[in-house]
Order: structure tokens, then C-alpha cells, then sequence
């Protein structure tokens, strides 16, 4: 009864998320009904005033980074087995870009398909709005740091569960202490939640200055929630004029 009463929370939480992310009709395949199953995913702790979990509870285990360098880590995630998501990976997508304290690190929510392929982040259709919001904003791709709150694909691509959250984030945690980032921009909710352990809304979160581990951090919208809501677009663009802004930078003109 329990196992059920937590599956069906899972599948809220679940559907909920997907609401907030813009869908209307939603088909979910078996492969994400067996991964929302509490056997395939260990029970988070649940504050009980929060319709959805935050990952405040402990791990019931956590990557441990010992490497000293972002090749380092990315060896460690590698060879990583602290959550179920190792299980269906092709390939781990660690993070790419520019390591040496580049103006802007983006953190998106997990590996989509062609991501868990080419062990690349953001290579699919949201990964090439996002270089253009990139290009908007003056940078090339290699100019930022790219990464994700889970390394490995969550299977049919569902949103990361809060303990598979709790237990890759020490790996961003250890990136970011690296990289040293001056702006992270937090891309759609599940990044916010998992670098913040906070539940948002993000639709009322975005444009909201944070902060991580020192560093400022700048909410907004998932491309791939874009690619869904066009009209969301003037918003996110707003966001990253911000952060321009704080970096005392202009968008560069626009080529006629
Ligand atoms: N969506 C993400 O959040 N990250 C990726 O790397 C690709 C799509």
C-alpha cells in the first residue's frame, strides 16, 4: 500500500512538472511509468508541507569526488554507480566549455537522448536553441561552461528523481569550485531545485538574482520549455540581459 500511495506521488510529481513545463497532453511510456515505481527509486524524505519532494533528504548515496581536475571528475562520473541512472546510460555527459573562470556556466536539468549518444550536453534541439541564446548574448559556446544536475539520462527522459538530484550534485558542487564561474545561470526548475534544494515555481522564480556557493545565480527558463512556449522567449531573453547587465556587458547589435 505504501509503495503504491509513493508511486502515485511520483507520478504527480511527475505530471505536475510536466504541467508547469508547458504540456497540455502528455504520453507517458512504460519505460518512464517502470522508472517512476518506488522499487526502481528509493524513497526520498518528504517534507509534508511540500506538494513535491525537495532533495533535503540524505543520499542513500552520493558520487565522492576526489579529483582534482574537471578530467579528474569526469573519470569519476565515468565509473559512477551512486543512483539507478548508471544502470540505462550509453554514456555519462559530464560538462563542456570553457574551464578557466568564464563569465557564464549554464546548468540545464539532465542528459536528454542524443546527449546520453554523443556524451555531449545540450547537442539536441534544445541544446541548439540554447547556443543561440548563447550567440544572442555575444559568446560562442566555448567562451561558457555547459553542464547538468544529473550526468546520466534519466530514462525516457523524465525529470531526474530528488535522491538521483542529492547524489551527482557534489559533481557540478566540485565543477563549479573549478571552474570558478563569475554568473551560473539556472536553466528551468529542476536546475534551480537542485542547486537550491528549493521547490520554485519557475515561472514566477525566473528573473530572481540568487546565489551558490557564492556565486550569482540567475534563474530562467529550460530552452526546451521554450521550444514548447515561444511566447516565454521575451522573458528568458530579460533574464539574460540581466545577467549580461551584472557582467557590465550589452547584447551586440543585431547584423541587418
Ligand atoms: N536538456 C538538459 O537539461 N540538458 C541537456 O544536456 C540536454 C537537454
Amino acid at each position: 500500500m505504501a509503495e503504491l500511495r509513493q508511486f502515485a506521488k511520483n507520478l504527480t510529481d511527475f505530471l505536475e512538472y510536466k504541467k508547469e513545463e508547458g504540456f497540455q497532453t502528455l504520453e507517458v511510456s512504460p519505460e518512464t511509468l517502470a522508472a517512476l515505481k518506488p522499487a526502481a527509486a528509493p524513497k526520498p524524505a518528504v517534507r509534508s508541507s511540500s506538494p513535491r519532494p525537495a532533495p533535503s533528504a540524505a543520499p542513500q548515496s552520493s558520487i565522492r569526488i576526489a579529483g582534482k581536475t574537471l578530467e579528474e571528475i569526469a573519470g569519476q562520473v565515468r565509473t559512477c554507480s551512486a543512483c539507478p541512472l548508471h544502470a540505462s546510460r550509453k554514456n555519462t555527459v559530464p560538462g563542456e566549455g570553457n574551464p578557466n573562470r568564464p563569465d557564464i556556466m549554464f546548468v540545464g536539468e539532465g542528459p536528454g537522448a542524443e546527449e546520453d549518444a554523443q556524451g555531449r550536453p545540450f547537442v539536441g534541439a534544445a541544446g541548439q536553441l540554447l547556443d543561440k541564446m548563447i550567440a544572442g548574448m555575444g559568446y560562442k559556446r566555448e567562451d561558457v561552461f555547459i553542464a547538468n544536475i544529473v550526468k546520466c539520462r534519466p530514462p525516457g527522459n523524465r525529470v531526474p528523481l530528488p535522491e538521483e538530484m542529492i547524489a551527482c550534485v557534489p559533481c557540478l558542487k566540485a565543477q563549479i569550485a573549478l571552474i570558478k564561474p563569475k554568473i551560473i545561470v539556472a536553466l528551468g526548475k529542476t536546475a534551480v531545485q537542485g542547486l537550491l534544494q528549493e521547490e520554485v515555481a519557475i515561472t514566477k522564480f525566473r528573473g530572481t538574482w540568487c546565489k551558490y556557493e557564492g556565486v550569482d545565480l540567475m534563474p530562467t527558463y529550460h530552452p526546451a520549455y521554450l521550444l514548447r512556449s515561444p511566447g516565454k522567449k521575451g522573458e528568458a531573453w530579460a533574464d539574460l540581459k540581466a545577467v549580461l547587465a551584472k557582467l557590465g556587458k550589452e547584447p551586440p547589435a543585431k547584423k541587418v
